[in-house]
Parts: C-alpha cells; sequence; structure tokens
C-alpha cells in the first residue's frame, strides 16, 4: 500500500512513516525553578534558532492548536473525495498514543529537499525520469528531523516526539507556509520543494504565529499550474484542487488508470511535477535535482516486467537502488503493478 495524503486535501505525500514514537518523559523540565546551563534550549526561539543552523524553517505554536488543525480538516471533509478521506483517516493522528506527557507545543519543521532523478536504460539509451520531492528519502528525513528535534530539546529535559499530521496544512497554519493555487505548500527560501515535519514536544511555546491558511499573493495574477495541470485538476474559479483528477492519485494506487487518463501526462516515476515546474515561485531552486539511482538494461527491463520482494532477495543490487528511492517500504502489490505501470508510462512518453 501506498500511503498518500492527496492534494486533494491540501497535503503532500505522507509515505511510509517511522512510528509516531512516543514522548519521552522522567527528564528534567526546565523553566520550573531550575536555571536551565549554558547551551540548553529551553525557549521556542532557541529551538527555531538551532534548526536554522542545520538550514531548515521552523514554526512553534501552542499544542492547543492541534484541534484548530482538526477542525480545518472537519470543515473540508464535505469538498473532500471520499477517497481522498479515507486515506486521510487512516494516515493522520492528531494524538499521541500511549500515555503522553502533556503536549504544550506543536513544531513544524521545512527541510529543503530537491527532486531526485532516476536513469533507466532503454534500447542503449540512458533515460533520466523525474522523482517529486516527498518521494526519495521521505522516511528517513521525517525520521532524522524528528530526532534532531528530541536531541535539541533533550539536555534541558524535554521530550519531543514526530507526530503525523496534515503538513501542509499545519505549516501554512503557523505561517510557515503558503499555499499555491495548485494546493502545493512554499515555503521561503525553498521553495515547493521541502519536506515537512511535524512534531509535538512539551516546549513551551512563545509567541503564537498561527495564521491560518493563506495564499501566496502571487497566486492572485498568475493561472500558470492551472494552464500546466494536463487534467484539469486546478480550476480557475477554486482554491481546491479537483483531487480525483490528480494523476498523484492514480500513480500512486496499484488499480489501473481510469480511462480518461492519458499515460503520456506522466511523467515522473510516480507523482507529477507540471503544476510545480511551471510555479514562478519556484524558478530559482527547479532546476536543482539530486541524481539518484541509475538502473542497467537488465535492471530496467526487471522492473518493467514487475519485481517483487522475493525476487529482489535474489537481486541484492537491483534491491539496493530501489532501497535508494526509498521503494523497499512498499508492498509486491506497488512493487509489481504501479513501479512496472508508471515508469512504463513515464518512458513512453518521453
Ligand atoms: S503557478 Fe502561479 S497560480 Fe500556481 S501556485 Fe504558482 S504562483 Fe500560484
Ligand atoms: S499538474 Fe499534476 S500534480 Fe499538479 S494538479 Fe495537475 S495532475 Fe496534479
Amino acid at each position: 500500500m501506498y500511503s498518500s495524503y492527496t492534494r486533494a486535501a491540501g497535503e503532500a505525500n505522507l509515505g511510509p512513516r517511522p512510528d509516531a514514537g512516543q514522548p519521552r518523559s522522567g527528564s528534567r523540565p526546565v523553566g520550573r525553578g531550575e536555571t536551565p546551563k549554558e547551551g540548553e534550549i529551553v525557549t521556542s526561539d532557541e529551538l527555531v534558532r538551532c534548526l536554522r543552523e542545520q538550514g531548515w524553517r521552523t514554526a512553534v505554536v501552542p499544542g492547543a492548536r492541534l484541534a484548530d488543525l482538526r477542525r480545518e480538516i472537519e470543515s473540508r471533509r464535505a469538498e473532500l473525495d471520499p477517497a481522498y478521506l479515507a486515506i486521510v483517516d487512516r494516515n493522520l493522528e492528531f494524538e499521541v498514543a500511549g500515555s503522553t506527557p502533556a503536549v504544550r507545543s506543536l513544531i513544524v519543521v521545512a527541510v529543503p529537499h530537491a527532486c531526485a532523478r532516476a536513469t533507466f536504460t532503454v534500447d542503449g539509451e540512458a533515460r533520466a525520469v523525474p522523482i517529486p520531492t516527498t518521494y526519495c528519502h521521505h522516511a528517513e528525513v521525517h525520521a532524522e528531523v524528528a530526532a534532531a528535534v528530541a536531541a535539541a530539546l533533550a539536555p534541558a529535559g524535554l521530550w519531543a516526539a514526530p507526530l503525523p499530521l496534515p503538513e501542509k496544512l499545519a505549516a501554512v497554519c503557523t505561517g510557515l507556509a503558503r499555499y499555491g493555487r495548485n494546493t502545493i505548500a512554499y515555503v521561503d527560501g525553498c521553495g515547493s520543494f521541502c519536506e515537512l515535519v511535524t512534531c509535538v514536544s512539551d516546549l513551551t511555546p512563545g509567541i503564537d504565529p498561527w495564521t491560518g491558511p493563506r495564499l501566496l499573493a502571487r497566486c492572485d495574477t498568475c493561472e500558470a499550474c492551472r494552464r500546466a495541470c494536463p487534467t484539469g485538476a486546478i480550476e480557475s474559479d477554486s482554491l481546491v484542487l479537483r483531487g480525483e483528477r490528480c494523476l498523484t492519485l492514480h500513480n500512486e494506487s496499484d488499480r489501473p488508470f481510469p480511462e480518461w487518463v492519458d499515460p503520456a501526462w506522466h511523467h515522473c516515476l510516480w507523482g507529477c511535477l507540471r503544476c510545480q515546474r511551471c510555479c514562478p515561485e519556484d524558478l530559482a531552486l527547479r532546476d536543482e535535482v539530486a541524481e539518484a539511482a541509475s538502473f542497467d538494461a537488465r535492471e530496467t527491463r526487471l522492473l518493467l516486467g514487475g519485481v517483487d520482494h522475493a525476487l529482489l532477495a535474489g537481486e541484492p543490487t537491483l534491491r539496493d537502488k530501489l532501497g535508494e528511492l526509498g521503494l523497499l517500504a512498499y508492498d509486491d502489490d506497488f512493487l509489481g503493478i504501479a513501479l512496472s505501470r508508471n515508469l512504463k508510462a513515464a518512458l513512453a512518453a518521453r
């Protein structure tokens, strides 16, 4: 199963996730009568600065904002396709599981993350196929950020734990990002090419930067993404994406493409970049691409024919390359059906 909280719901691909994890407890809470030691992070501003040193942007809002996020999602239910809602309900957590120390803050972190490009070999020719930002190393980035936030707070006896949330909505509501007309979240400094990670903590929040969802000012006078979308998913008179029309929904699924989908529209291994690559907000960053795995002719043939985990057990090199693309977390249906179908479509469309 390939999990995705789709564009229709205003969210990025969730992909495989690390466990939500449990908050750490039993540590020394600072700020309740104790003086923090030098270097200990005890305020949200200090955490924001610390993570900024890694090139990440961060917003910290009160934990009570979790309820606002849930209300936002609930208020959109009527607009959303039931298939999307099923995915949303399956993926989104608004509470930390298990026995939970008090959640005092919600932390949203934006990590710049370029698109990737895998290369396949067909008829002796190397063929590059793009992979959008949120697919490669998605789980690793989320785990790294969650670990970094927890490590930054731990010396002061504070805990932090990852909590899967509607990340784009969380980012735009906290003021960390703005929605584009294409319902992608844009963050200052990295545009739409970033991973968004959400954690909760007992860190005391500072001034609440909550803004609610906001649209990029540029979208008032721009329709480039609507014109670039081949499926009509972006409408001129609505800011709600027609998710059932978005290619991402269909090429992440192992079900056959609907008849109305022209396979020539596919240009990525999965997902779709057409409404990002045309966006003037992303001009400076859209050509940044991370080279991912390269597959020789035999490996390409195997992938086109459909692979599964049993086959990959006897193909360690191919297995490692798929691991580089973050694909080993997926089941045989995804590997054998969706990957093969998407690759055929992307190669045929070029
Ligand atoms: S392409 Fe134009 S309308 Fe679409 S998100 Fe970018 S700025 Fe907004
Ligand atoms: S351009 Fe692609 S990703 Fe964007 S809305 Fe259209 S189908 Fe979806």
